[in-house]
């Protein structure tokens, strides 16, 4: 099981310190991926299951693109897990597919582990499955989905900070669908809390979720991995 934490503009150098210091403490064997602001990155000695990653990039080395981290600056603190494609970068920030393509390109070839959102808005999820899946596919447009370190993550972009989830057989559906063509791991985001995550975690296909709001509080986000610790007991 995976279990991610997205910060998003949450948190600052001192508060990801003792996050990430309790949530290693606790001696979790599920992964966990944490995603702070690039301010609060820093050198931290983990275990391997435990990885800082972070929540954008600019796809270079290095170079003049004025506020942009590149990839000089993340290896400094050996940063080899991203996310790409997040609802919040597509609508918010305007990212096109192209420049998500070019953002999953760099990655791939800096052999980064990539966790890949894709996910419907809501006039989409209104008009059925058929029109959600052939949406979501067209996210998939330039995209290697047999690269093997991909994750995807299943978004609806109206359960994303709504909190709104979507429906235990609606996340089953979309689920089964990736899983004909995608063989990488499949995480569910949108609205995940700790009372929601055992039965998210049971859903077929569900390999993992990846928590916004929820996750912001360290407690919370240790019973969400602890949740999994414990379903991995079970099997
Ligand atoms: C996210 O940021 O990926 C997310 C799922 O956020 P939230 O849990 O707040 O909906």
């Amino acid at each position: 099981m995976i279990i991610a934490s997205n910060f998003k503009t949450n948190h600052n150098r001192k508060s990801t310190k003792e996050f990430i210091e309790y949530i290693d403490a606790q001696n979790y064997f599920s992964e966990i991926r944490i995603f702070p602001p690039f301010t609060a990155l820093s050198s931290f000695d983990l275990p391997p299951n435990i990885k800082v990653g972070v929540q954008d990039f600019y796809p270079v080395q290095n170079g003049s693109f004025t506020g942009e981290i590149g990839f000089e600056q993340l290896e400094e603190f050996d940063v080899n897990t991203v996310l790409v494609g997040h609802s919040e970068r597509r609508h918010i920030l305007g990212e096109s597919q192209k420049v998500i393509v070019d953002k999953y390109n760099y990655a791939k070839q800096k052999e980064c582990e990539i966790i890949y959102c894709v996910g419907e808005p809501k006039e989409v999820r209104e008009q059925g499955i058929e029109a959600v899946m052939a949406y979501i596919w067209e996210q998939f447009d330039g995209i290697d989905i047999d690269y093997d370190e991909l994750i995807v993550a299943y978004e609806p972009v109206w359960a994303i900070g709504t909190g709104l989830s979507a429906s235990k057989d609606d996340i089953k559906e979309v689920l089964e669908h990736l899983r004909v063509k995608v063989k990488a791991p499949l995480l569910y985001g949108g609205s995940v809390k700790v009372e929601t995550t055992q039965e998210i975690l049971s859903i077929e296909n569900c390999d993992g979720v990846l928590v916004g709001t929820a996750s912001w509080k360290v407690e919370n986000f240790s019973k969400m991995v602890e949740i999994a610790d414990n379903k991995k007991e079970e099997k």
